[in-house]
């Protein structure tokens, strides 16, 4: 892995997560002082909304040619993603990290050319200096926490974490469980710890219509719901590399399940992160060629506003989907800020209504009557409806009633491995 920001040449966040953990022993083991001290640019935003990404690029890439300058040899540098940087310094105690936050605020402060404009960036920065005993983790959080108040007060200040009782941002547990997700998932990626199970869709006549993929992950045996770590992989691009392995492994299955005499579809979750990215159509054809499937039996499911997102590569990737052959599906209908006016424009085949519609059934009469009115135009449009997260009867009853398509939920069945989905099917082929 090489654990390089492809932008700067810095350490990535996973680099400065293993960096960390790294410099930490050493300061135990030989009683050394140990700084870490992030840095992070003021008002970077508005440098992006004014002049684009390939701006914000610009002035990064103009910055770490300094830093590196500036540093030679002395720290561990990492780019955290965005304005932010990390600088891991050995052998340095509070006064010494002082001053070199301060060089690091004057090499940030030297004008930097953008077009025909000279902007004069500032920074916030945190300290945090090593305690014996304390894990990498919590160090990385307090330097974070340190940059987060000297932000607070303005920004351009130095905090040292310790000279201040305030606490800010997501607070400590927030910020640190993130962090703690974030290096589960890369040693999940590297050990064998992601899995997908699939949960069956099926239609009102009873045949199995498709199987949805559900990435799941474990690290020493702990398992780490869905809802908590996706948001994180999203937040910290991570996604993409989850998202390409599960692309590949869902689409394996489908294969699997043809050469077993079942024609099912596996329907893949794809987040926006991926979309964004150029290389999502090779990673979907390299999928396809490895796992030589039909692709009329990989469906992708994605939320309405990606269908919607007007980026560039979003529209050239969905395009590029289609002519692979591989369907789409609309996910969670109904939680963003949907607008029924766009299913005109959306080229999917399957609308799955979300979970908050169907739970409140039949009792709701609005819910139902959205309902109603949503399999209706999803059927003119000529996509079939899904009913996402059905628990109950009564619910599939009221669904069949407004003309559903097809149910997925426990009440059927839940998300399985593949060795459970395979018997799960064959006792269905014996009924
Ligand atoms: P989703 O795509 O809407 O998936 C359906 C979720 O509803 C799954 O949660 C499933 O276990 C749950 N569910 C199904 N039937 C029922 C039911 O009857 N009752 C209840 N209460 N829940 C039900 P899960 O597996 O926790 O996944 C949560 C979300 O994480 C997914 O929502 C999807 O947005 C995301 N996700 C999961 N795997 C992937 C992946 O491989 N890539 C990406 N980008 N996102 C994923
Ligand atoms: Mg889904
Ligand atoms: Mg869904």
């Amino acid at each position: 892995m090489s654990n390089i920001d492809p932008l700067t040449g810095f350490l990535d966040r996973f680099g400065c997560l293993h960096e960390a953990e790294r410099f930490t022993a050493n300061a135990e083991n030989h009683h050394e002082p140990f700084a870490v001290i992030w840095i992070n640019l003021d008002r970077f935003k508005k440098i992006n909304d004014s002049f684009g990404h390939p701006g914000g690029d610009e002035v990064i890439q103009n910055l770490s040619v300094r830093f590196r300058a500036r540093v030679s040899g002395r720290a561990e540098v990492a780019r955290m993603g965005g304005d932010e940087f990390v600088f891991l310094v050995p052998r340095c105690n509070p006064t010494q990290a002082e001053s070199f936050a301060r060089e690091m605020a004057s090499t940030v402060e030297e004008f930097i050319p953008l077009g025909n404009l000279i902007l004069c960036p500032t920074a916030s920065i945190g300290i945090a200096i090593y305690e014996a005993g304390e894990d990498s983790l919590s160090l990385l959080e307090r330097a974070d926490r340190a940059m987060f108040i000297a932000k607070t007060r303005g920004g351009n200040s130095i905090v040292c974490s310790g000279d201040d009782a305030v606490h800010g941002r997501t607070g400590t547990t927030l910020a640190r469980e993130e962090l703690s997700i974030e290096s589960a998932l890369h040693a999940a990626l590297g050990t064998g710890g992601l899995s997908l199970h699939y949960q069956p869709i099926l239609l009102t006549n009873g045949e199995v219509d498709s199987v949805e993929a559900l990435m799941r992950c474990s690290v020493n045996g702990d398992q780490i719901v869905p809802g908590k770590f996706i948001p994180v992989a999203e937040r910290t691009g991570i996604i993409v590399r989850l998202g390409e392995w599960s692309l590949l492994q869902g689409a394996l299955q489908a294969r699997e399940l043809q050469n077993a005499g079942y024609h099912i579809k596996v329907s893949i979750n794809v987040s926006r992160a991926q979309l964004i990215s150029t290389k999502f159509t090779h990673a979907l054809h390299a999928a396809l060629i490895c796992s030589n499937v039909k692709p009329e039996l990989v469906e992708l499911e994605l939320t309405e506003s990606l269908f919607m997102d007007v980026a560039d590569t979003v529209q050239k990737n969905l395009k590029n989907i289609l002519t692979t052959g591989v369907s789409l599906s609309i996910d969670d209908f109904g939680t963003g800020y949907s607008c029924l006016a766009n299913l005109k424009d959306i080229p999917a085949k399957k609308l799955k209504l979300d979970r908050t519609f169907v739970s409140v059934l039949p009792e709701n009469r609005r819910a139902l009557a959205v309902v109603r009115a949503i399999i209706q135009l999803a059927h003119e449009l000529g996509m079939i409806v899904v009913a996402e997260g059905c628990e109950r009867q009564e619910e599939i009853d009221t669904l069949q009633n407004a003309g559903i398509d097809a149910i997925q939920g426990f009440f059927y069945a839940k998300p399985m491995p593949e060795e459970v989905l395979i018997n799960w099917l064959k006792t269905r082929d014996k009924k």
